[in-house]
């Protein structure tokens, strides 16, 4: 496995690689799901391509009061687990060289951020936008894929690659879970073990929504306040926004007509998680 940190080095093999190029970005401190996501592109790569994780913690998606300091960056383990799946470069530039000190170009989607994550992380989804731009066009993929966990990142990363042209096909990876239902994040290890205990609740409570409104008519107001109150039964959940929302434009919807996305963020202390079901 090639490992890659130069800028220059990764625009001059992006000219050569095996086609398909696949390329699966990350911010490192690699799970099971990040792997998930590795394996799917071996498959779509197939003997034949080629497949390149990008391992960078990008400061522009975090806001000031966010964890980006405190972000795991656990590098040679990183490298051992994509070795061991199989990936054949990992791109894993310094922030210095990814970012002029004085860059002054971005790329803003701007409607479908304006709302869920958005609303809560304003300039998140810039900072997605941008880097995932400048990955694009550093590695050159054919295609390139995100887990469905950041449903809203992934809708609007195919947004931006459908409105700007892009020649990559963005392929949804389903989210990978822990065996009592909790998505995987690198964020899970800042829980203390009370909230670890407690974090189940949220996919148990947006399943129990599911069940719901697939049992009887709910309208999108009582499904949100069914939704609120399954996850106030954790004591150390703080609800930061939950959404009912039609899974393209994440406009709000009643459930009475699928597909619906049902989709959250929780507090626990200091640390938000996401996680969403889309009901179809
Ligand atoms: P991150 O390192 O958190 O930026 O995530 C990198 C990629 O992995 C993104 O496309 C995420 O959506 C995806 N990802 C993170 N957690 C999971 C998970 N539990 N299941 C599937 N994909 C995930």
């Amino acid at each position: 496995m090639l490992i890659v940190k130069s800028i220059a080095r990764m625009q001059q093999l992006s000219l050569g690689l095996p086609k398909p190029v696949v390329l699966v970005p990350t911010m490192g401190s690699l799970h099971e799901g990040h792997l998930a996501l590795i394996d799917r592109a071996k498959k779509l790569a197939g003997r034949k391509g080629f497949t390149v994780a990008t391992i960078f913690v990008n400061p522009a998606q975090f806001g000031p009061k966010e964890d980006f300091q405190k972000y795991p960056r656990p590098f040679k383990r990183d490298c051992r687990l994509l070795q061991n799946r199989g990936c054949d470069l990992v791109f894993a530039p310094a922030v210095e060289n990814m970012y002029e000190p004085d860059a002054s170009v971005t790329v803003t989607e701007s409607q479908l951020q304006t709302v869920m994550c958005g609303v809560s992380r304003p300039g998140h989804f810039t900072g997605v936008c941008t880097i995932v731009t400048k990955l694009f066009l550093l590695v050159q993929p054919d295609l390139a894929i995100f887990g469905e966990k950041d449903f809203q990142q992934l809708t609007i990363l195919r947004r931006m690659v459908r409105d700007l042209n892009f020649p990559v096909g963005i392929i949804g990876h389903p989210t990978v879970r822990e065996s009592d239902g909790l998505a995987l994040s690198s964020r899970n290890v800042y829980l203390s073990p009370e909230e670890r205990r407690q974090a189940p609740l949220i996919h148990q409570a947006l399943r129990e929504a599911e069940k719901e409104l697939r049992r009887q008519s709910v309208s999108r107001s009582a499904l949100e306040n069914f939704i609120r109150r399954q996850i106030g039964q954790a004591p150390a959940a703080r609800v930061d926004y939950v959404a009912v929302v039609d899974p393209e434009t994440l406009l709000a919807k009643e459930p009475s007509q699928l597909p619906v996305l049902l989709a959250t963020a929780v507090f626990f202390g200091t640390t938000r998680l996401i996680d969403n079901v889309l009901v179809k």
